[in-house]
């Protein structure tokens, strides 16, 4: 059996507060609720993080998370809407198992990400881009 508890969760081997689900993904109630509303959207078949997802299961994500965004919105009406979705212990993934949040908002609500701007130079940026650039598929048409 996997220690992974979202694919527990999946096989159905563990509770979960189901919302949604298609072939590709599996939208469940947050535990640690942040606000009332509080979604994840999971890839069924296991993934670590976003370099690791199959195109087929990023699509199913993105329309996984309008569909489920917008019910929220309709259930909860908050002011605002959070998605968050972390890669990585530096960047807070504690589940190592592919997911988004979809976290409704409200002023002064207590969640904040600390952003700290750097203003490098535009010849650093063009360096940077070049990099990324270098490595990405080129675009099919
Ligand atoms: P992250 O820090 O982005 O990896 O988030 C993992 C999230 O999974 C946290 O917000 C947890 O509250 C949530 N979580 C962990 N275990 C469960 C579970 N069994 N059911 C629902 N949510 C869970
Ligand atoms: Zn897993």
């Amino acid at each position: 059996m996997t220690d992974c508890v979202f694919c527990r969760i999946v096989a159905g081997q563990i509770p979960s507060t189901r919302v949604y689900e298609d072939d590709d993904v599996l939208a469940f109630m947050d535990i640690g609720h942040v606000n009332p509303g509080h979604v994840l959207i999971a890839v069924k078949r296991h993934a670590e993080n976003l370099c690791a997802l199959e195109e087929t299961q990023a699509a199913a994500i993105a329309r996984a998370s309008v569909r489920v965004a917008r019910a929220i919105q309709a259930a909860f009406a908050p002011a605002g809407l959070s998605v968050y979705q972390a890669n990585g212990k530096p960047a807070g993934q504690t589940v190592f198992h592919y997911h988004v949040h979809l976290v409704p908002r409200h002023e002064a609500d207590g969640m904040q990400l600390t952003w700290p701007v750097k203003n490098p130079p535009r010849e650093k940026l063009q360096e940077y881009a070049a990099r990324i650039v270098e490595r990405l598929p080129r675009a099919q048409g």
